[in-house]
């Protein structure tokens, strides 16, 4: 196998389904499924879930909320998520621990670097919600945070989407999508792959990241087993 520790970015939205708010069970359960076949094959598992299927501090604050607490309540929708999904892995029986970098003691173990990696080794999924614990930051910016603290070899973000391309292809189907690209490629020609931020840090930390298409099931086993399926950004 080429990676033996990966973390998975799982937007949201990706949790919607086909319905417009909230969590699909069925989506969550496909996930769950995937999720379990790349444990099995003893690849250790961590995941940074989003919260823009509930909330979204920017959204917040454009309707004249505080930005802090607006970013408040995205954290809290990220727990909500967290906590759905380990449900659904504990429904197909898969060892799981949420940890969250705000304190939520009676719902789920404080986040300590230590202990998620203790928990890893023993094979057990790893499910960080609460994002990084700080406003203005988002999900795709601790998933990066996390992957590197943990020492994971990889991020894999899944999206609706199976890899990036020089347009966005839900708007010109004459886009052309990439197997790889480096870092630098990417700020060049100004594609969205993550925000600045969590872009940055994976850069100057090396730490390659996958973008592919998590809605089909069995994708996510061919990205572990090194199927050229999405598009690898690297150095
Ligand atoms: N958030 C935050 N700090 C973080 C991560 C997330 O304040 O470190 C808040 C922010 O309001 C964000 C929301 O949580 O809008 C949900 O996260 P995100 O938008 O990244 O979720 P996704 O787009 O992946 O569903």
């Amino acid at each position: 196998m080429q990676y033996k520790r990966i973390l998975l970015k799982l937007s949201g939205e990706a949790l919607m389904g086909e319905r417009q708010y909230g969590i699909d069970p069925k989506r969550l359960a496909e996930y769950a499924e995937d999720i379990k076949k790349v444990v099995e094959l003893g690849i250790e598992v961590a995941i940074v879930i989003g919260g823009g299927n509930i909330f979204r501090g920017v959204a917040g604050a454009s309707n004249g909320m505080d930005r802090v607490q607006a970013d408040h309540m995205g954290m809290l929708a990220t727990v909500i998520n967290g906590l759905a999904l380990q449900s659904a892995l504990e429904a197909a029986q898969v060892h799981t621990r949420l940890l969250t970098a705000l304190e939520i003691k009676e719902v789920a173990e404080p986040y300590i670097k230590r202990k998620a990696i203790r928990h890893l080794e023993k094979g057990r999924v790893v499910i960080f919600g609460a994002g990084t614990g700080n406003p203005y930051f988002t999900t795709d910016s601790a998933a990066v945070l996390r992957a590197i603290e943990v020492h994971a070899d990889v991020i894999l973000k899944g999206t609706r989407v199976d890899g990036i391309y020089n347009e966005d292809p839900e708007k010109n189907t004459k886009a052309i999508k990439f197997d790889h690209i480096s870092f630098d490629e990417v700020l060049k020609q100004g594609l969205k792959v993550m925000d600045t931020t969590a872009f940055t840090l994976s850069q100057e930390n090396e730490l390659p990241i996958i973008v592919f298409d998590m809605n089909t099931q069995g994708n996510l086993l061919k990205v572990v087993s090194g199927e050229n399926i999405g598009t690898k950004v690297n150095l």
